[in-house]
């Protein structure tokens, strides 16, 4: 048996401190998972039902790769978010897995950028049409290389921030998820059977803005190495 045409790319990420690379199967994204000032007002300030978005496997910019300023828009924007790469699962995957067993299937995390097309998403939310030319546009995901969680323990907390060139525009923490990781995994295994090499962007702090070619973009979560992205 042969392919028809040649055999796609298997998209991956690269491993913190290996030669090793994670394979990546799919890419989902979570909508607005933030809330400033949520921790200190006591949490829990509109936890309506979390929803998702795909990017596709190919649009990860990996090691640190040039983005490329895509056509059709004039308002990209930033979005830093942690990533969690799915690990442990059975081979043909898992679906309805519980909160409790949820972090047994996180393999790691990277640091991500959730690059947008605004102007076209707005277009998409006015009339009603799906986001993917929005999201899942070429080398619309920068991805830095995924930590182990055995060497980073479980992330719940820790600083999170977009520099552009010198400036901070994005700056958050992670226990300020509005719906935390393992309700995250839990949520989404109830919709998709989830299988290893699945990527979960987790939303973004606030302080998303516009992009520009020339533009050297520093995302940071703590516990992780720092994403760099040069907008060409
Ligand atoms: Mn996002």
């Amino acid at each position: 048996m042969k392919y028809v045409v040649p055999v796609p790319y298997q998209a991956f990420l690269p491993v913190a401190g290996s030669k090793h690379r994670y394979p990546v199967k799919r890419v989902y994204c979570v909508g607005r998972n933030y809330a400033a000032h949520a921790i200190e007002m006591g949490g829990d300030p509109d936890r309506e039902e979390p929803f998702f978005f795909q990017k596709n496997p190919d649009n990860l910019v990996i090691n640190n790769g040039d983005f490329p300023y895509p056509d059709k828009s004039q308002d990209v924007h930033h979005e830093i978010e942690l990533v969690v790469g799915l690990g442990n699962l059975p081979i043909d995957g898992a679906k309805n897995i519980s909160l409790e067993q949820a972090n047994d299937f996180i393999w790691g995390y990277a640091v991500g950028i959730d690059m947008t097309r605004r102007d076209l998403q707005a277009q998409c939310k006015e009339r009603r049409r799906p986001w993917e030319v929005a999201k899942g546009f070429d080398h619309s995901a920068p991805c830095g290389a995924i930590h182990a969680v055995t060497q980073t323990g479980i992330l719940s907390q820790g600083e999170i921030s977009l520099k552009i060139n010198d400036d901070i525009r994005q700056q958050g923490d992670l226990n300020q998820l509005i719906w935390k990781i393992p309700e995250i995994i839990s949520y989404l295994s109830g919709l998709f059977r989830l299988h290893n090499g699945d990527l979960i962007m987790t939303g973004t702090p606030s302080g998303v803005g516009p992009v520009a070619a020339g533009d050297r973009l520093t995302g940071c979560i703590a516990g992780l190495d720092d994403l760099h992205c040069r907008v060409i």
